[in-house]
């Protein structure tokens, strides 16, 4: 296989997506060398078959607003690849959502999942619907219509789709009675469910927990404790929420939030009772960070990117592309000396060369967010045997045998030889060689 010839072609075939092929291209380079040790590989034509996802529905979405107007948007649902597993994979409900995010999300979902040590395939799905300025009746309206379409390509053994971007506890609650309507049927067809009806304990902790454990594996590589340390957290929802949360408890001072419109800088750290008001503010007024600026009195600067601030931990918590080369830049010269993604695909290509370049800790999303699909395959797991476990429990595998393991699997493949370790090629070769395998054990189809 030669790289960048594969993704020539695959930017000729599907010229309007540049985030699939931003992601494609990121991960093709890194396994070049260890896919090129197997020609039994380019002889079966992996690496098209890998990159094309098996699947792509597409469909309207129509429902009613608060109004009386009918109103249309897109649903997609990318399954990917499910060698490993049933397709899983999250829902983005966001205005900015197109097919080229999806496939790049779904693409990168599929060696995530990998990654998890659970046999989980990839995929993900969504629609240009911004729940932002709905009524709760309008998102309820909208999430049954776009379930009418999606209940047929789905199943606990099949497909199961979960939150992401702009789909949290609500969406997930009306998608999921919507199914039950449609099938009459209870079974585990959503994950991120709420505790009462089958969803797991640690499940919205999940990916913001896992990538402060990833974190401090990685810190540990270098003997340097997290307790005391600055640092800046981009985004406000779920995931930057529970990244302050295992960052406080671990000690560490979270000076930054942000979303669309800007970002608060707190000199003293968010503490716990600020954090409440976040979460308060976030998840049930929905309403902006700005107002946490108002209320505690600190700076807030509008239309701009937490990264020209000072902290020596960076864990990007929003969405793609967050961090480009400028602001990698500014981040290296402020002395960081960790980037950990809880974000999926937050810096740009030129910004990890920067990170590399100078050497500085830098996990990519598919190894460092891991632990909320992660939790979401142990809400598979107890939903298929009618059990829940406790919460000590679930942290506890997400922890010690999900996101050490996968840090141990990055340093396996992705140690260079001045030590230096190079995670981006770690995740992508440990990821790329069990869905490769399964792949070929298969047979063509
Ligand atoms: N959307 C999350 C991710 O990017 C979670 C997906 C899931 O739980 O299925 O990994």
């Amino acid at each position: 296989m030669n790289a960048s010839k594969v993704v020539e072609n695959l930017k000729q075939r599907f010229p309007n997506e540049p985030e699939y092929i931003q992601a494609v291209s990121q991960v093709l380079v890194t396994i070049e060398e260890e896919y090129n040790k197997h020609p039994e590989f380019d002889k079966a034509n992996l690496i098209e078959r890998l990159c094309i996802p098996d699947r792509v529905i597409e469909f309207r979405v129509s429902w009613v607003d608060d109004k009386g107007n009918v109103q249309t948007n897109m649903g997609y649902r990318i399954q990917h690849n499910n060698v490993i597993g049933p397709y899983k994979g999250g829902l983005r409900f966001h205005r900015s959502v197109n097919l080229g995010i999806l496939k790049f999300l779904a693409f990168e979902q599929t060696f995530k999942n990998s990654l998890t040590t659970l046999p989980m395939g990839g995929a993900k799905g969504g629609s240009d619907f911004s729940p932002r300025g709905k009524s709760d009746a309008e998102v309820m309206r909208f999430c049954q219509a776009f379930m009418s379409e999606l209940y047929r390509h789905i199943g606990p053994d099949v497909d199961v789709p979960a939150g992401d971007i702009g789909v949290g506890g609500r969406e997930i609650g009306y998608l999921f009675g919507q199914y039950k309507k449609l099938t009459h049927e209870w079974s585990g067809i959503l994950t991120g469910k709420g505790l009462e009806y089958g969803g797991s304990l640690i499940r919205p902790e999940a990916t913001g927990y896992g990538n402060v454990y990833f974190l401090c594996e990685m810190l540990k590589t270098r003997n340097i404790d997290i307790k005391g340390k600055t640092i800046l957290v981009s985004g406000s929802g779920n995931v930057a929420q529970y990244t302050t949360e295992k960052c406080i408890q671990l000690g560490a001072k979270v000076v930054t939030l942000s979303d669309s419109d800007g970002y608060i800088y707190d000199p003293n750290g968010i503490t716990s009772e600020k954090l409440a008001f976040v979460m308060e503010l976030k998840n049930i007024e929905r309403g902006r960070i700005k107002e946490y600026a108002d209320k505690f009195g600190v700076k807030y600067v509008s239309g701009a990117r937490p990264w020209g601030e000072k902290a020596d931990i960076a864990l990007p918590s929003a969405t793609q592309n967050e961090i480009n080369g400028d602001a990698a830049k500014t981040l290296v010269a402020n002395g960081i000396f960790a980037v950990s993604e809880g974000a999926n695909m937050p810096s740009t290509p030129e910004a990890i060369k920067i990170f590399q370049n100078a050497k500085i800790l830098y996990a990519p999303g598919k190894a460092a967010n891991a632990g909320g699909v992660s939790v979401s395959g142990l809400e598979m797991s107890q939903n298929s045997e009618r059990l829940s476990w406790s919460s000590a429990q679930v942290d506890k595998m997400l922890h010690e045998d999900i996101m050490m393991n996968i840090h141990e699997n990055c340093v396996k493949y992705g140690t260079e030889s001045d030590g230096y370790i190079n995670y981006v090629k770690g995740a992508n070769v440990a990821g790329f060689m069990k869905v490769a395998k399964a792949m070929m054990a298969q047979g063509i189809v």
